[in-house]
């Protein structure tokens, strides 16, 4: 196992001679020592964003597609807007530290921004890059619930201070959900909403193969925009395929001719069994794509 990289973001410090103050910046930082304040919002309340970026052969996927999600979710908490170009270069900086990992394996860069110190001014964000991570197993298939998200499938508009569709620190309920699928003796979940319609995974987008097309739920029903989804659809509409956003039933997902979990990283997980029914399969179809998804 290689140790992670850990960038932690220095703020701009004003001066008081008149000189310009200096720029923000990420600064290499030691995982093994103390880098966040127990009084860091980020810690007390969940309070801050977050984003998951897989890197394939030293290439950071959907990197401008992150980075845009990143500026959305500051923008439905109300943080400061974060300068992109400068998680850019501590993405790219991550990436260029873990050195020969990048080449020998995929990494998996986590970018932070939380609210910083409670009565602060400043927000506190880091990059922390992943050596060795394997999705070997997920992209073999994975057995899947569905579990009750507990909204109604419009609850991003009666409700935007629920945050639906941000990627919030907040993923206690997300991970709860996963243990509920092990105890469950699954490997992951769809949550759907209270009126029956299919959201997301608790960390993933899903796509179902629906009468020759590929579906997946729009934004408007409060599910995060998966930039993996989005680049899987891009490679199925330049090959001449069918894709759409729409709301699916739990119905239809039951009848559906194929399902895949996307997520970074991971890329298309195809799911096999769905509450304990054989999902169909196409396994020639999904290790083609899984391999265009690897090669982008
Ligand atoms: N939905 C949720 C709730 C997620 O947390 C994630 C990723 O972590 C996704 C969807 C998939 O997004 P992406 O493909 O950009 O990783």
């Amino acid at each position: 196992m290689t140790v992670p990289v850990l960038l932690v973001l220095a703020q701009s410090t004003p001066t008081t001679d008149g000189s310009a103050p200096s720029p923000a910046t990420f600064v290499e930082a030691d995982l093994a020592a103390p880098q966040v304040s127990v009084l860091d919002l980020g810690v007390t309340r969940g309070d801050g964003i977050f984003e998951s970026i897989g890197v394939v052969d030293g290439r950071a996927q959907a990197l401008e597609p992150h980075l845009n999600r990143l500026a959305k979710s500051a923008g439905m908490l109300d943080l400061p807007a974060p300068d992109l170009d400068l998680w850019r270069a501590g993405v790219l900086r991550s990436i260029e530290l873990a050195g020969d990992s990048a080449a020998a394996s995929e990494l998996l860069v986590k970018l932070v921004l939380t609210r910083g110190i409670e009565g602060g001014d400043d927000v506190t964000g880091w990059v922390l890059c992943f050596a060795d991570v394997s999705h070997v197993d997920a992209r073999e298939g994975i057995s899947v619930v569905t579990l009750d998200r507990g909204y109604r499938s419009d609850v991003a508009e009666t409700s935007p201070w629920l945050l639906q569709g941000a990627k919030t620190l907040s993923y206690a309920l997300n991970k709860a959900a996963l243990r509920e699928a092990e105890r469950r003796g699954a490997d992951d979940v769809v949550f759907v909403s209270t009126d029956g319609f299919v959201l997301e995974g608790p960390n993933s987008t899903v796509i179902a193969l629906i009468d020759g097309e590929y579906v997946t739920t729009p934004s408007s029903l409060g599910v995060l925009e998966g930039t993996t989804q989005a680049a899987f659809f891009s490679d199925v509409e330049a090959r001449g395929g069918r894709a759409s956003y729409r709301p699916i039933t739990v119905d239809e997902l039951r009848a559906a001719d194929a399902l895949w979990l996307a997520s970074s990283g991971r890329q298309i997980a195809p799911v096999v069994s769905l509450d304990g029914v054989p999902v169909a399969q196409d396994p020639a179809f999904t290790a083609a794509a899984e391999e265009r998804m690897l090669a982008r």
